[in-house]
């Protein structure tokens, strides 16, 4: 049989997503039980200890189907966020809305734009519906929104705009978003991934739902896996126009999002002061961090997100191999064509030391 008569033509040279290397095979390849992982961006206090709480009085239901529609938590994220349910859709984590956007509005006659060095889900999802990606280089290795407006063409259907950007940690200010989306065709659809929106808003300006009043082809993504410490759940969502969400309802799988996952999400919205403690201790193991890169001679990419990029003076597959042998995972950046650099997420006082101590060693 011939797989590659079959295959869609946009997945036949699809690479698979690489996530970062769980600590466990780490621990089991070394032998060793003492291994940080400072890969994927999680928030390393944990999950709110409320959301645990609260999942695990719900297990003995598990026999039952999630709620479809997600009422209980749609009602939450309204009352917290002042937005109208019909604006909601719930993911699977927010990757699962990217797809939904994907699949709703692209098909192989479309184009997409977004950023050399941006978010790599979206290359991915853009490329599987068969449409035509069109990556416009990066500025600073932020996005150039002047040089993605040039991109946009005739059949360009959407922009994604990750602010800020994983894995360079770059954000743009509501002001610079606001006439990106001035200058744009109003029938373009921008997907504004806000997975970091925590983060930047706690240091920063940083925009709000209201922006899909005043711009309607706007979805705003947000997710439960970073700052709310639920990456395990898979929970993320999107606000939209009703009309757009209404589309994004369509193509999402009627159980999408499961019962444990709706629980924690709920509960972990009214955690202020787990989320709380979670930015500060951010921000503060930021500055640490930064100045640790700073005196070993690392550049760095100023970051409003849980994460710095940093240049590791060579090839950065080496250095990373060298933290590996130490216990230390972090994530190489080839895939984003970043091959010197790597990604460090910060961690807790203790991690972040342990990683500074191991990269002084190889230094
Ligand atoms: C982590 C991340 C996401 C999504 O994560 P989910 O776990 O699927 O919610 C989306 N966008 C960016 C830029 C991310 O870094």
């Amino acid at each position: 049989m011939k797989l590659e008569g079959l295959v869609n033509k946009g997945i036949l040279d699809l690479s698979p997503y690489k996530p970062g290397k769980p600590i466990e095979d780490l621990e089991r390849e070394l032998g060793i039980k003492n291994a940080i992982k400072l890969a994927s961006n999680e928030n390393p206090l944990g999950p709110s200890p409320l959301a645990i709480d609260a999942v695990t009085k719900v297990l003995n239901g598990t026999n039952r189907y999630p709620d479809g529609n997600a009422l209980r938590l749609k009602e939450c994220l309204s009352k917290k966020f002042n937005v109208d349910i019909n604006c909601l859709t719930i993911g699977n984590g927010s990757n699962d809305i990217i797809e939904f956007i994907a699949r709703s509005f692209l098909s192989d006659k479309d184009s997409a734009v977004y950023s050399e060095h941006a978010f790599a889900v979206y290359p991915l999802v853009v490329q599987a519906v068969g449409a035509e990606g069109i990556e416009v280089p990066a500025k600073e290795y932020g996005h150039d929104l002047e040089e993605i407006l040039k991109a946009v063409k005739e059949n360009t259907k959407l922009v994604f705009i990750a602010n800020p950007n994983n894995p360079t940690g770059t954000f743009l200010s509501p002001k610079e978003i606001e006439s990106f989306l001035d200058a744009l065709d109003k029938n373009t659809l921008v997907l504004l991934d806000q997975a970091y929106f925590d983060y930047s808003s706690y240091s920063n300006e940083d925009i709000g739902f209201d922006l899909i009043k005043n711009y309607p082809n706007v979805i705003i993504s947000r997710s439960f896996s970073k700052a709310y410490g639920l990456a395990g759940f898979r929970i993320g969502y999107s606000v939209s126009s009703p009309d757009v969400a209404d589309f994004l309802n369509r193509v999402r799988q009627p159980f999408n999002a499961n019962s444990l996952a709706l629980v924690a999400a709920e509960v972990a919205l009214s955690d202020d002061s787990h989320l709380k403690k979670s930015l500060e201790i951010n921000l503060d193991q930021k500055s640490i961090l930064v100045k640790g890169l700073k005196d070993l001679g690392y550049e760095y990419i100023p970051s409003e997100g849980n994460f710095i990029s940093f240049n590791s003076n060579g090839d950065g597959q080496k250095l990373f191999e060298g933290l590996l042998k130490e216990g230390v995972i972090v994530r190489t950046l080839g895939v984003y064509k970043m091959p010197n650099y790597l990604r460090t997420t910060i961690g807790l006082p203790e991690e972040n030391s342990f990683f500074l101590e191991k990269l002084s060693a190889l230094s």
